[in-house]
């Protein structure tokens, strides 16, 4: 036995959004019960973080407004971390009522986009997560917090790193556990991710840190690799490749979780994902699709995975 396999095997660990980040704005409604299927499939393969849906209002995302329903129908794999996205206390309220494990919250960093996202500057989003962190710590549950446009915005351009860090600092502050930096509009290359990962990765100690890609413009993965050569090991992406945000230009799809899932795989780090299950859940999701084609951005077109591709 040579020196490689007696070496542990690195690991890495994936959040997936998909039912969350890649339903949420999409035309079509995902019915309830398949939700449901979906993330149990998930549960199923693997998976150890699942990010289930959203408490945003449901005129504001109709297509998650079944969020109760799905988190009181799931079923809770022991081990797996389900988690909602919460805007606002009372979102949060609502969140707590169900068996949810833990609650992100999420910030942009560019002025302009949070206006856009949320009706508020930073400050001031940064200032109401402080009550719903205590009621969430409080409930003994867990909190994740997003900070979104975090490598570039597509109204304000370039993002100054230390309001990245100051950002996520707050966060910490807040008893926030971990902290994912949202490549939102896909405007990331892998050398600014190697250069930024690296330095919050070497100035945010006691802070988990994740990274979140989206492959607007095909870096997705490329950009998971950097942030993993900085020291990342927690990784967002969505099953299917769905996904978008509709209040910033150009942003498209997530990384998909079976291209991140089989890149890190093939580079013998584990993620404790067994890939012909996670296959079953993408499978769910075309089933989904092939009954209402135009309503869901899966994949932008791109071959999606299946039997024969392993
Ligand atoms: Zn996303």
């Amino acid at each position: 036995m040579n020196q490689t396999e007696n070496a542990p095997k690195e690991k890495a660990v994936i959040v997936e959004v998909g039912p969350r980040d890649g339903l949420q704005y999409e035309s079509g409604f995902f019915p309830t019960e398949r939700k449901i299927e979906l993330i149990d499939r998930l549960s199923a393969s693997g998976m150890k973080r699942i990010e289930v849906t959203s408490f945003v209002h449901p005129k504001v995302i109709p297509a998650l407004r079944d969020a109760v329903e799905v988190l009181n129908g799931i079923h809770k794999e022991p081990g797996v971390v389900y988690s909602a996205l919460v805007p606002n206390l009372k979102g949060c309220q609502r969140a707590l009522e169900t068996p949810v494990d833990d609650i992100a919250l999420f910030v942009s960093a560019s002025e302009a986009h949070n206006q856009k996202n949320v009706g508020m500057s930073i400050a001031d989003s940064l200032a109401g997560f402080e009550e719903i962190a205590r009621l969430v710590l409080a409930a003994g549950r867990s909190l994740r917090g997003y900070v979104v446009t975090a490598f570039g915005c597509p109204y304000e351009g370039a993002i100054p790193e230390e309001r990245v860090l100051s950002m996520a600092r707050a966060y910490a502050d807040m008893g926030v556990a971990e902290v994912s930096f949202g490549d939102t509009t896909g405007m990331a290359n892998p050398r600014m991710v190697s250069e930024k990962m690296g330095r919050l990765a070497q100035e945010l100690k006691g802070v988990r840190l994740a990274a979140h890609f989206h492959n607007s413009r095909g870096l997705g993965l490329a950009n998971a690799y950097a942030a993993y050569q900085a020291g990342v090991r927690i990784f967002d992406s969505s099953v299917g490749g769905l996904g978008g945000c509709p209040t910033a230009v150009g942003a498209m799809g997530n990384v998909a979780t079976e291209d991140l899932v089989n890149m890190l795989e093939e580079m013998g780090i584990d993620t404790g994902v067994d890939f012909a299950k996670l296959l079953e859940a993408t499978a769910l999701i075309e089933e989904v699709l092939a009954t209402q084609p135009a309503s869901f951005t899966c994949r932008q077109g791109r071959p999606v995975w299946g039997p024969s591709t392993i």
